[in-house]
């Protein structure tokens, strides 16, 4: 691997004798990844269902297993969320996260969502979690994770840290910032990525960092927590860059910060800091503006009636392009560009409910009324989007692999027509 000089300069005078055992690591493959959702399976019924080999559990993250280069992301249970795929070091992270827990929680450079869809599950659907993406392509790829892994208490958003600081001044409880980096820890991984780096380049990420964290810190509340992270091991970005927001925001406190280096930790690298904000205002935000579309939810309710074993608890919300979702209890205003608010229910067309795909992925085996279960070779089919056989009478059903949503199908004489969405089919 073809590493800058600079960069390895940096790390001799940084690591001094333990550089020859830095630069050994660049010698084996990357280190993969997965984490069970919570939401979806526990950990032990999954390493027994798992049906490529797993490999050790991952110290600090008790979802966390090591897998080799199996196709895991390809596999119908990826796509019904079982898993996300994540690198080791990076879910060293979620430990911090214990406390989001019933919490308002914004993640605030939150895509593809390896963070974002952690602390989902730790939050188990109560409280509030805002996921924030400025990169509006990013951002889609986060609301596919979010939707894939059914996340309920989610809104995702598309904003800039100084466009959310000005909406939510003292509100948070948790704020994450999984900061844009010089991404040294993800040479191995992307070598794309080793020609971008430059000393010149650390300093940017550091300026850059520096504005977002100061954003960070104007949107927690007092007793909240600021969780930080980088893939990266240059100390501008990480150690010092803690030391000097510490100076400039003397109403905070370290309370743990941690850094590994892949020659010590089996994984690529990744530093994270815990802060909490011992000083400041709690401020609230005004409530979610939902639209009742009086209309709009009896024929939700008609649909629902057939469709699910009990009805969705909460308020329902209709966008005027006639969207609805399910609001989260306790959702304050957006006013930012939102992708996804809490769970996508359908949309209706002033006449017909047609339900959504996210509505399917939120769903568990049993709370469906209508459920077309496949094998795992038919559910492969599934999402090439074949049309399949069913014996349950024409209408709406949930297709899954075994008992774990994939998405839509409409029964209709016998067949099921599939309504996987074509962007998201297996190609
Ligand atoms: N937390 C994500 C995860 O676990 O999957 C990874 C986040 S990645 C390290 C950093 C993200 O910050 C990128 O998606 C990038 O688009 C975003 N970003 C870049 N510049 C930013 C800025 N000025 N403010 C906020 N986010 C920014």
């Amino acid at each position: 691997m073809n590493l800058p000089e600079e960069f390895l300069n940096r790390m001799k005078e940084r690591l001094g004798t333990d550089f020859p055992a830095f630069l050994r690591s660049y010698e084996t493959p990357p280190c993969r990844g997965l984490r069970v959702n919570a939401l979806k399976i526990g950990a032990e019924e999954f390493a027994r269902r798992a049906p490529f080999p797993l490999g050790a559990r991952i110290d600090r993250e008790p979802l966390g297993f090591y897998v080799g280069e199996e196709k895991a992301g390809s596999d119908p249970y990826h796509f019904a969320g079982l898993y996300y795929l994540q690198e080791p070091s990076a879910m060293s992270v979620n430990e911090y996260a214990a406390s989001c827990k019933k919490a308002r929680v914004l993640d605030l450079c939150a895509a593809p969502g390896g963070k974002t869809t952690s602390v989902a599950a730790q939050m188990n659907g109560e409280g509030i979690l805002i996921s924030n993406e400025i990169d509006g392509g990013r951002a889609k790829i986060l609301s596919q994770n979010v939707e894939r892994m059914g996340i309920k208490n989610c809104a995702v958003v598309s904003a800039t840290p100084a466009q959310l600081a000005a909406r939510f001044p003292a509100y948070f409880d948790t704020v994450l910032v999984d900061a844009p980096c010089s991404g040294e820890g993800m040479f191995k991984k992307e070598p794309a990525a080793i020609p971008h780096w430059s000393p010149q380049n650390v300093k940017l990420c550091a300026a850059r960092q520096r504005e977002i964290l100061g954003h960070a810190a104007e949107m927690l509340c007092a007793g909240g927590r600021l969780i930080y992270s980088t893939c990266t091991f240059a100390e501008e970005e990480d150690e010092t860059q803690i030391e000097e927001f510490l100076k400039a925001h003397p109403e905070f406190e370290r309370i743990s910060a941690h850094k590994s280096y892949p020659h010590e930790e089996k994984g690529e690298g990744h530093f994270r800091a815990l802060l909490c904000k011992t000083k400041g205002e709690t401020r609230t935000a005004k409530p979610y503006p939902v639209r009742r579309n009086a209309q709009a939810i009896r024929a939700f309710s008609a649909f629902a009636e057939s469709f699910l074993n009990s009805p969705p608890v909460g308020e329902i919300t209709t966008l005027a392009d006639g969207r609805m979702y399910l609001t989260p209890a306790g959702m304050p205003a957006l006013d930012v560009r939102t992708l996804r608010l809490g769970t996508e229910l359908g949309e209706f067309d002033g006449k017909v409910f047609k339900p959504a795909h996210a509505l399917a992925m939120s769903l568990k085996r049993d709370d469906c009324a209508r459920f077309v279960s496949l094998s795992r070779e038919a559910s492969e089919r599934y999402l090439r989007g074949e049309t399949l056989e069913t014996k349950i009478p024409d209408g709406w059903c949930v297709v899954g692999v075994e008992e774990f949503p994939l998405g839509l199908g409409k029964c209709v004489g016998g067949t099921v027509k599939n309504h996987c969405p074509k962007a998201l089919r297996k190609r």
